[in-house]
């Protein structure tokens, strides 16, 4: 039976744990631990805590287990779904000490490092061997490898190199009770069945990810990145199938509206045309040999579509112009502001068209300011959708836009996350997605690893919203006079 929750003695004991300096508690301290990239939900912890290491974390989920108590990972905060936020309070377990890299090996093409370890680094490191981490979701200057982990990221490359799950071989991770698991490891195929592909994904439910071991992808020789404009975005999604249709795989095909692009220009003046209504970033990589055939024909085919204009970076710098608008859009963005919640549906490729003139129509319908920046190839769709905060009609309309736009995705074939994950966000359109034998089915194997569901509370099933439902409460959506997420 748990102890009486007494707070500070549970903070004495963790700082014994971990040292004073490991424990936040103050309120101006714990306030940026609130919500991460998804603010409409927003709830405190007790405390967060700042472990170096997997026998820290393990103590710390101990102490948990002993008094009952709730606690969130939480790598960066920079997810858009509410993973990481403490919706049922108690404590965050912060991973930004977890660091470190623990071992490159070349030969093998494998890196071992800390769940906190920022995406970019993991590249950095092996650069100088012609290698790289292939996942690259756009915010990666700041998320951790183990949030990527927690929500299979993908990113602009993933449409050729494949998502989080296809790069990760091996996790360290922390059970509910504070037990310490080493799932897969070096080498490839292990046997029996893939628990390391079973917490890919799992959103933090499973356990705490201290240590992740990845496959290293070697660099490709050459790479050309192109910029398509065009007139009509429908002409431009037209072109994301066509130029998959005919069988070439850009490493990667993103797509930036009209609204993001004049934010682009306005935050960074990249020299992006103003008046188009759509720009493709389409790149393609390999041996050099084939690369110039793979360009013209990407050429030819957006232009048999309607392409303006196409343009080729002849330098790095101007590779990097480009990759800056599409990675640093949601900043250009938070210069207009006002809040905005990044919707993440996934389509099959040739219903974008349909998709997208659809999504106008909700966000007219709904008056809301709304933009598109995604990884078009993937058919993952990203509405931006832009409000005032303090107006709680505009924060309810957007909810309702939002709900819209994902039942739209599994109306035509699609799913409710491509990978920002359910998180708090999509708890309730589980249902829209999977029947309820699905869900109990899910449910069931995240009790085999959480059974007392103290790790990461309140997310991904419906069932689990009942923790902040209750006495706890929580800031979300009670702006809008709503109780409940939407
Ligand atoms: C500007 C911007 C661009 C983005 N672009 C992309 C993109 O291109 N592709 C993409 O996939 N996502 C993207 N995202 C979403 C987000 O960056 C990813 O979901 C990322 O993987 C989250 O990592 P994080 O370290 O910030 O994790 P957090 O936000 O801190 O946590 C995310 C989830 O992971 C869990 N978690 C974190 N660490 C651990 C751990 N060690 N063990 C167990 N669970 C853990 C948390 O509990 C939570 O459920 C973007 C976000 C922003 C703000």
């Amino acid at each position: 039976m748990a102890e009486a929750l007494n707070s500070a003695a549970i903070f004495t004991e963790l700082k014994s744990l971990v040292g004073a300096d490991a424990v936040l508690t103050d309120a101006a301290s714990i306030r940026a631990y609130d919500c991460d990239g998804y603010t409409p939900a927003r709830n405190g912890p007790l405390a967060v805590v700042l472990p170096s290491n997997t026998e820290q974390v393990s103590a710390i989920v101990k102490l948990c287990a002993h008094y009952g108590l709730w606690f969130t990972p939480r790598g960066s905060g920079t997810g858009l779904s509410g993973g990481s936020t403490p919706m049922c309070g108690g404590i965050v377990i912060s991973t930004t000490r977890l660091n470190r890299i623990l071992h490159i090996d070349v030969p093998n093409r494998r890196l071992i490092a800390q769940a906190g370890v920022v995406n970019t680094y993991l590249s950095r490191a092996v650069k100088a061997d012609q290698l790289h981490y292939a996942p690259d979701p756009s915010s990666q200057g700041a998320c951790t490898v183990g949030g990527n982990v927690a929500e299979n990221a993908g990113g602009p490359h993933t449409l050729k190199y494949g998502v989080t799950t296809n790069h990760i071989v091996g996790v360290t991770m922390v059970m509910e009770d504070g037990e310490v698991v080493q799932l897969g490891g070096l080498a490839e195929d292990p046997a029996g069945y893939d628990l390391v592909g079973l917490v890919v994904g799992s959103e933090g439910t499973t356990g705490l990810v201290t240590e992740v071991t990845i496959r290293l992808t070697p660099l490709p020789q050459g790479i050309r990145t192109m910029l398509a404009i065009f007139d009509s975005a429908e002409s431009a999604v037209r072109t994301v199938s066509s130029i998959v249709a005919a069988g070439v795989l850009p490493a990667a095909l993103e797509m930036i509206d009209t609204f993001i692009i004049k934010a682009c220009e306005d935050a960074f003046h990249l020299g992006f045309p103003d008046d188009a209504e759509a720009v493709l970033i389409i790149e393609v990589d390999g041996l050099e040999a084939g690369l110039q055939v793979e360009v013209d024909r990407v050429t030819e085919i957006a232009f048999s579509n309607g392409a303006r204009e196409v343009r080729s970076a002849s330098t790095e710098r101007e590779r990097a112009l480009l990759w800056k608008a599409r990675k640093q859009s949601f900043g250009a963005l938070g210069r207009l502001g006002l809040s905005m919640v990044t919707h993440d549906g996934v389509i099959p490729r040739t219903k974008l068209p349909e998709v997208l003139a659809r999504v106008k129509e909700i966000s007219g319908k709904y008056n809301i300011l709304a933009g598109n920046v995604f990884h078009a190839g993937d058919g993952n769709i990203h509405p931006n959708l832009m409000y005032n905060e303090h107006d709680p009609l505009q924060l309810e309309a957007v909810m309702l836009a939002g709900q819209e736009i994902l039942r739209l995705c599994v109306e035509v074939g699609g799913s409710i996350t491509g990978e920002h994950g359910v998180g708090v966000e999509k708890i309730d359109v589980m249902q829209v997605q999977f029947s309820p034998q699905d869900i109990a089915l899910m449910e069931a194997i995240k009790s085999v690893f959480n059974p007392t569901g103290l790790c990461n509370p309140g997310k991904l099933f419906p069932t689990a919203k009942r923790c902040w439902e209750t006495e706890h409460g929580t800031r979300m959506v009670k702006a809008a006079g709503r109780g409940a997420a939407v």
